[in-house]
């Protein structure tokens, strides 16, 4: 369905440099294909999805859309925009039309439907994106997560061949990511082709028949969610797909700010959708903290989230020590059975207590 062939893009600085950013990217991509681009900031994720459809003209290459090549002159690029539906991570909703007259006034000027078939198939998208209620309302007084889905809805309304998404989620409070990739995963489901730049490791490993690992401006590794996840072959592609995030602290002595710790863990949880199951564990690290280890000190105090394996993990870290600063206890007895398993390690410079939450 698209061939692209050595696929280059550089832009001009005004001070006459040229960057790269797409070097060459041959790729083919098959009707009914769910492909997740993922890989670092900056390697031409966006620049790739917007040279597809034109937006950011390529520098060299050919893409053949449907068996003729889109690059060549004269190509109706109308056309091409209605093949190719596009989502933004900004949503780009015209702000002063109502949701309905956004997602109708493509289909009117360029497909060429009445306004009443328009509103009847508007109507008929905006109940699959469980949005009918907000017809005749204006974006201004939708949520993020609700105007990504309008916004959805909108490209869906132009019958295009394939959706390429630019980071749908990626402007989104985290409360309001699951109610857009639930979306984007009916439309998987429903067959639609589809191209997404995420940063959802689980939702691209679970929603996808294919995933592009992307690094500097080449498709670096290309294979399905298994080979890619489970068995990357290139290093720098290993190094990504195992990436933990992670919040770290220091504590020396009893004067640090524990209230400050609480409100970033729950910022940091709420990011990496983890709250569930860090909240009930505070009275732990409290007691950690305050109790079992309170006579360490120094103390590295670090929570670890590894996006793909889904394992969360308090840390504490006491250097010098040879051997385990956990107490044998009833009360740390107690605490076996609250998590998923301790591990208590020795460290090139001392000693790890990690308990893996539940
Ligand atoms: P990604 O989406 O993977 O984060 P982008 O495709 O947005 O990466 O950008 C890749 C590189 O191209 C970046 O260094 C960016 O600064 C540069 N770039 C993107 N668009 C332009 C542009 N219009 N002009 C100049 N440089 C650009
Ligand atoms: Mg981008």
């Amino acid at each position: 369905m698209i061939s692209i062939k050595h696929l280059s893009k550089s832009f001009r600085d005004p001070d006459g440099s040229v960057l790269t950013v797409l070097k060459d990217v041959s790729c083919d991509i098959q009707k009914g294909e769910v492909i997740s681009i993922i890989g670092p900031s900056g390697t031409g994720k966006s620049t790739f999805l917007r040279a597809l459809n034109m937006l950011e003209p390529p520098t060299g290459g050919e893409i053949w859309v449907d068996g003729e090549n889109i690059m060549a002159k004269g190509y109706p690029l109308d056309l091409l925009r209605r093949k190719m539906g596009m989502v933004f991570q900004s949503f780009n909703l015209f702000e002063h039309m109502t949701i309905l007259g956004n997602i109708t006034y493509a289909p009117v000027r360029l497909l060429g439907l009445s306004e009443e078939e328009a509103r009847a198939e508007a109507m008929e998208l905006l109940r699959k994106v469980g949005l009918s209620q907000k017809a005749d309302v204006y974006p201004a007084s939708l949520s993020g997560g609700q105007k990504q889905r309008v916004a959805i809805a909108r490209a869906l309304a132009m019958h295009p061949e394939v959706i390429l998404f630019d980071e749908p989620t990626s402007a989104l409070d985290p409360t309001m990511v699951g109610e857009v990739l639930s979306v984007i995963r009916q439309l998987a489901k429903d067959g639609m082709t589809m191209l997404i730049v995420t940063h959802e490791m689980r939702f691209a490993r679970d929603v996808s028949t294919r995933i592009f690992f992307m690094n500097e401006g080449v498709i670096y590794e290309d294979g399905s969610p298994e080979q890619i996840f489970e068995h990357p072959v290139r290093s720098a592609t290993k190094q990504f797909v195992n990436r933990i995030q992670k919040l770290v602290y220091e504590i020396d002595g009893d004067g640090f700010d524990y209230l400050q710790i609480r409100t970033e863990l729950s910022q940091f949880c709420l990011k990496y959708n983890i709250s569930d199951k860090v909240e009930p564990s505070y009275a732990i690290i409290k007691e950690m903290l305050f109790e079992h280890l309170k006579d360490i000190r120094p103390l590295t105090f670090r929570i670890t989230h590894a996006e793909l394996s889904g394992e969360t993990a308090l840390d504490f870290m006491a250097e010098g020590l040879t051997e385990s600063p956990l107490p044998k206890n009833e009360a740390v007895e107690a605490l076996r059975g609250r998590v998923k398993e301790i591990v208590e390690e020795p460290t090139a410079r001392g000693f790890r207590v990690k308990l893996i939450l539940k």
